[in-house]
């Protein structure tokens, strides 16, 4: 058994922008401002087309990141086969339905069958789906596919729980409620195995 946590796997804040897109998007967002009824050319606001712009190419910067490719950059032969968990793996999304961040925290394990590979790829597969326009159960769903598909292991589980501000600032305002979604293959299926993971994680699950 092997259990890690990332918990320093820190976000990088790389700039990630393509200066086409940016031009198109600043425009967008100058009309978008002043739709809402504001003045796009008041000093706080001079540059904020072009800020947002290029935060929301950093957010989606996951479109252009090949899970398999990141996985398979560090896969192993090794004939260790006891259940590996990166747990409390920082998640940050943006709701598909209002574009709205969501965020928490994924909880990965994997059982190797032949091949492993490095614990720091997991969360960057985690980041590869999550940057982009997103629902929690298909996030978690891309996650569990791109490890079962690339390293064909006896098994994967992937849990996650997230807050989304659609729901917390507005709507039906349920500040702390938080989503869990899960996802099992192989011998998570089983529902000793699964139990094991879930007791494993369990004491960071709210
Ligand atoms: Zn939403």
């Amino acid at each position: 058994m092997l259990t890690a946590e990332l918990t320093d796997v820190s976000y990088k804040k790389t700039e990630h922008y393509d200066e086409a897109t940016t031009a198109k998007l600043i425009e967008n967002y100058r009309t978008a401002i002043e739709q809402l009824g504001e003045d796009p050319e008041r000093e706080g606001l001079i540059k904020t087309p072009e800020r947002v712009a290029k935060a929301m190419q950093y957010m989606t910067q996951g479109y252009d990141m090949d899970a398999k490719a990141i996985l398979n950059s560090a896969k192993f032969q090794e004939s260790y086969s006891e259940m590996v968990i990166v747990k409390d793996i920082e998640l940050y999304s943006m709701c598909e339905h209002h574009m709205l961040p969501f965020f928490g925290k994924a909880h990965i394990a994997y059982i190797p069958n032949g091949y492993i590979t490095g614990l720091s790829k997991l969360a960057r597969v985690v980041d590869c789906f999550s940057r982009r326009m997103q629902v929690q159960e298909r996030l978690t769903h891309q996650i569990l596919d791109a490890i079962q598909e690339t390293l064909n292991p006896l098994g994967v589980a992937v849990v996650i729980e997230a807050k989304h501000l659609c729901m917390m600032m507005r709507g039906v305002q349920k500040q702390n409620s938080i989503t869990t979604t899960s996802a099992f293959s192989g011998q998570f299926e089983k529902n000793e195995t699964r139990s094991e993971f879930l007791r494993l994680i369990s004491a960071d699950l709210h």
